[in-house]
């Protein structure tokens, strides 16, 4: 835990930097935000940090979080991620290796996956294309193992896939 907390203060500092550049205060508010943020190992949308952080304070409004979000991908502490199901997500960012991502289409499950063969061969296309790679997001949809086996046993419905992230909020 110590080791945790440790961790914490280099993003509070970047977090501080970051507000002071920006010509904002320093708020309590803010500090739980981001607290709660990185005690989280998940991709969260707006909607659900905000009922993470209304747990602890119900004062904290929605626009507070959805702002703060956007502070905190600014300061480069969190990336913005689409699984195609029309929201945004958060994940953390800084001092992380780059990864993709697999998304179950029937429950929701996110598998995050690095292949350096995919990476190298990305570069290559790019390379051949003549395009200059900056940034990419790499989406892979399908079944996970789980609901595969589920299909297997209840015969198909026909209905098209639709994606929807499981929420990593119980309420
Ligand atoms: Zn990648
Ligand atoms: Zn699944
Ligand atoms: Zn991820």
């Amino acid at each position: 835990m110590t080791g945790k907390e440790n961790n914490f203060q280099t993003e509070r500092e970047v977090f501080s930097e970051h507000i002071q550049k920006a010509g904002l205060r320093h708020t309590a508010q803010r500090d739980l935000i981001l607290d709660i943020f990185l005690q989280t190992d998940e991709h969260l949308s707006s909607e659900d940090l905000y009922w993470l952080v209304h747990k602890q304070d119900s004062s904290v409004g929605h626009t507070t979080v959805y702002r703060t979000l956007k502070l905190l991908t600014d300061a480069g502490l969190a990336r913005e991620v689409r699984f195609g199901d029309g929201k945004t997500y958060y994940e953390h960012h800084y001092n992380q290796e780059h990864h993709d991502h697999m998304i179950c289409t029937e429950c929701g499950r996110v598998v995050e996956f690095f292949s350096p063969e995919i990476e190298a061969l990305q570069d290559s296309v790019a390379a051949e294309y003549g395009f200059k790679l900056t940034h990419h997001s790499m989406r892979i949809l399908g079944l996970c193992e789980d609901c595969q086996k589920k299909d297997a046993e209840t015969s198909a419905s026909g209905a098209q896939p639709r994606i929807r992230v499981k929420s990593v909020v119980v309420t």
